[in-house]
């Protein structure tokens, strides 16, 4: 049973984990305690963790299912995986995400394509997996879909998180590297949607007429609904992200179109709706 129907594509959320971050000060470059006190009646306890203070933080993969294929939508922190920065996302010993994809009907054999928004490691983790000490594709018949300027950019830095999730993907000749409103068929497609990342793209969806898009890390809280010029510290070029962030506000809000996010608390998907300059998000129930 799909979570969630847009015409004939069914999109199941393939959820990781759920974990506190930062604080909304230290994710948020500006962010003030007067933006708190306006908003701490919705923003407690789903948003932000009441004891804590930190940002709840779901992470997940989007299983879309299309006539043709079936389809992951990023692929969360993945195990084996170093990244010092972050401890809960760091040398994960965690199948919870692999069974959750088997509990959703899925093998990873089935995976026909998986698209990354963009390269950051809880969106890329599970591209690969450790096996006799090296990491190899986790889904072995699957096309990854990587935007150009996103897979130039992560070889550029070499990171950890490229050698890991990414160069083995490439090794194996299971990377496709395309631009960034590239279209795989009517279903599906992407948009571009730079700013967090260079490459950074949305993944739309369409069947009979009913429309969707996984925005990815365009927006990370429904707080940027509200503030659009809010940038995590984490976006590489604050004023693109923003401006970026404002259109894909404005080009969804009050449409029948279903926003799929990766971060947004649970259950993460919904509609954009005006409110005054700027913008509420509506979840939808499963
Ligand atoms: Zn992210």
């Amino acid at each position: 049973m799909a979570d969630w129907q847009l015409g004939e594509i069914e999109v199941t959320s393939i959820l990781e984990q759920v974990a506190e971050f930062m604080t909304l000060e230290e994710f948020f470059d500006g962010f003030t305690p007067e933006m708190f006190e306006a908003n701490k009646d919705w923003l407690l306890p789903n948003v932000v963790s009441p004891a804590s203070g930190k940002i709840i933080l779901p992470i997940q993969s989007y299983l879309v299912r299309t006539r043709h294929h079936t389809i992951l939508i990023d692929t969360c922190v993945g195990c084996h995986k170093k990244f010092k920065w972050v401890p809960e996302w760091n040398d994960r010993r965690d199948d919870t995400y692999l069974r959750n994809l088997k509990a959703a009907g899925v093998d990873p054999a089935e995976i026909d394509y998986v698209f990354c928004t963009h390269l950051h490691v809880d969106h890329c983790g599970w591209n690969t997996q450790l096996e006799d000490g090296r990491f190899v594709p986790t889904f072995p018949n699957a096309k990854y879909i990587f935007s150009e300027p996103e897979y130039a950019a992560a070889a550029e830095t070499n990171s950890i998180v490229f050698r890991e999730s990414v160069l083995p993907v490439m090794e194996a000749k299971q990377a496709e590297l395309v631009a960034m409103d590239f279209a795989l068929d009517d279903n599906i497609s992407l948009s571009p949607t730079p700013g967090h990342t260079a490459g950074h793209v949305a993944v739309e969806m369409a069947s009979n007429g009913v429309l969707g898009a996984m925005s990815g890390d365009l927006m990370h809280s429904p707080l940027q609904c509200l503030y659009p010029a809010l940038c995590p510290t984490v976006d590489l070029d604050p004023a693109m992200a923003s401006a970026t962030r404002q259109k894909f506000l404005e080009d969804h809000a009050d449409r029948d179109k279903i926003v799929m996010t990766a971060h947004f608390p649970l259950p993460s998907v919904g509609r954009v709706v005006s409110q005054g300059d700027a913008f509420r998000f509506d979840y939808l129930e499963t």
